[in-house]
């Protein structure tokens, strides 16, 4: 059995960002990144023609660490030759596919640390060795790592109204585009529902309306309607660096405080040019006499349930919440779950450990609520008395460290970072291996560091 320093589990953003710090500080240890997908791919399942990214550009996987680095999205347009076309594209923010291609071009030159096709199934101690972890993969392969950085994205949320659906006809966005494609192979669509009242949601409704041409599209949310997305330059500090600092060390009264004021930076909300194109297609298609989306607003799910045993269509059983009206959306051809993701917690839609560390919760300390407990580098602490080797969560820590975390690319370079310094020090790669160009990098970028914190006030 191989033994790394470091195996990353997923190779999607977190850990790419990851992979880069590692290379650009020269770690010396060895490392091997396991990806569930046949290749690099960025959300494959949402590249939606014509969506944009939510993110400034050059908040990619490395400019904030090192505006300097071969692996920042300017780069990669100049490399690629499309600077001045993609400068001359007047849009406030690139088009998905670009960014998708993006991630992809950075993640090949990587290409030799990642064993793509392969999924991590669990993770435990080894038995033999309190220092080393034996990481399982689906394919019953077994690989040891003296350290693991957990980074396979958050857990789709699946209401649980829907827990018990065909899941051929009822998907999280996660699956858009594979289970969409499989269904209208075998059958035109002619109805499909997309539940929730998020970015996504919208995205959503527009694509199928060009996609599905003689499909009807019912739209369910809890929302009274799209809500605006939060842009203010004031509450868009919460993807500033400092924040995680300042929201790390807040009471859990004071984090619920300040996600109400914040949610609708990211969640529940849309940017102004999706909504503002929904609505102008619904109103030409209603001057076109062709109205084929529906707004079921306010409402909440019953139950879902399958209609006509033989075709498989499905219903959908809704409440109005304000009038507490119930009425039945029938002939259901399929259901896209616009429903979010679930954070680490013990609250409604949350989860108190992700599935890969089941194996290992009894060894790992957990706060008064009974959540892994978090330090604010990320990494995972032994409960009293046990001991783990360094174990770091890359990309599922909003509930901890805020909403620049688990949703957003913004702090991604800065958290690889994090996590670089902390593990190399917790793998003592220093005093065994580094040299003294080495040292001198790490030093630089510690005094880097201290320049950004000293130099900015949280509000
Ligand atoms: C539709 C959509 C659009 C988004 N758009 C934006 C945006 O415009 N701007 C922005 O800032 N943020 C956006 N986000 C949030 C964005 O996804 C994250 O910022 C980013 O993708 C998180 O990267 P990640 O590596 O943590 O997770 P992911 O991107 O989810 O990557 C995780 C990787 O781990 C792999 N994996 C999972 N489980 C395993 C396993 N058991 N074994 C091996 N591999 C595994 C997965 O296949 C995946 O490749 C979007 C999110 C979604 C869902």
């Amino acid at each position: 059995m191989q033994t790394y320093d470091i195996v990353g589990v997923g190779f999607g953003p977190a850990n790419i960002a990851l992979a880069i710090a590692l290379e650009e500080y020269e770690f010396p240890g060895s490392r091997l990144f396991l990806e569930r997908r046949p290749g690099p791919s960025w959300q494959p399942e949402m590249l939606l023609p014509g969506s944009d990214i939510q993110n400034h550009p050059c908040r990619d996987l490395v400019t904030p660490r090192n505006p300097r680095s071969r692996y920042t999205f300017m780069n990669f347009l100049v490399e690629n030759q499309r600077l001045f076309d993609h400068l001359n594209l007047g849009l406030e923010f690139p088009l998905r596919y670009e960014y998708a291609q993006y991630v992809s071009w950075v993640a090949d030159f990587f290409a030799g640390e990642v064993r793509y096709g392969t999924a991590v199934e669990s993770l435990r101690l080894d038995p033999h060795d309190a220092n080393l972890f034996i990481v399982t993969t689906e394919a019953g392969e077994s690989i040891r790592a003296r350290s693991v950085v957990v980074a396979p994205g958050r857990t789709p949320l699946i209401p649980s109204v829907f827990a018990e659906c065909d899941p051929a006809r009822v998907f999280h966005l996660t699956q858009f585009n594979q289970r969409l494609e499989a269904l209208a192979t075998a059958a035109p669509l002619q109805h499909i529902a997309v539940i929730g009242g998020s970015q996504s949601a919208a995205e959503l409704v527009l694509h199928l309306r060009d996609r599905c041409p003689d499909a009807q599209i019912s739209n369910v949310m809890r929302a009274y309607g799209y809500r605006l997305k939060d842009t203010s330059q004031f509450s868009e500090h919460v993807y500033f660096p400092e924040f995680v600092d300042y929201y790390y060390n807040l009471s859990g009264d004071g984090k619920k405080r300040i996600n109400q004021h914040l949610h609708y930076t990211n969640y529940s909300s849309v940017d102004k040019d999706v909504i503002t194109s929904l609505y102008a297609r619904m109103y030409e298609d209603k001057l076109r006499q062709a109205e084929r989306i529906r707004m079921a607003s306010s409402s909440e799910i019953l139950s879902c349930g399958v209609q006509g045993a033989t075709q498989g269509q499905l219903q959908l059983e809704v409440r109005e919440v304000n009038t507490g009206a119930v009425a039945k959306i029938e002939n259901i051809d399929a259901i896209v779950l616009a429903t979010g993701f679930r954070n680490l917690g013990v609250g409604e839609g949350e989860e108190s450990c992700p599935a890969i560390l089941q194996g290992l919760q009894d060894h790992l300390a957990h706060n008064q609520n009974g959540i892994l407990h978090i330090q604010r580098d990320y990494s995972l602490s032994a409960r009293e008395g046990h001991a783990v080797p360094p174990l770091f969560l890359n990309g599922l820590c909003e509930s901890s460290h805020g909403y620049g975390d688990a949703g957003s690319f913004s702090l991604l370079a800065l958290r690889a970072r994090d996590i670089y310094e902390s593990l190399s020090d917790k793998l003592n790669t220093d005093q065994n291996t580094r040299t003294s160009a080495q040292k001198q990098r790490k030093a630089a970028c510690h005094t880097d560091r201290v320049a950004e914190f000293t130099g900015a006030e949280v509000q």
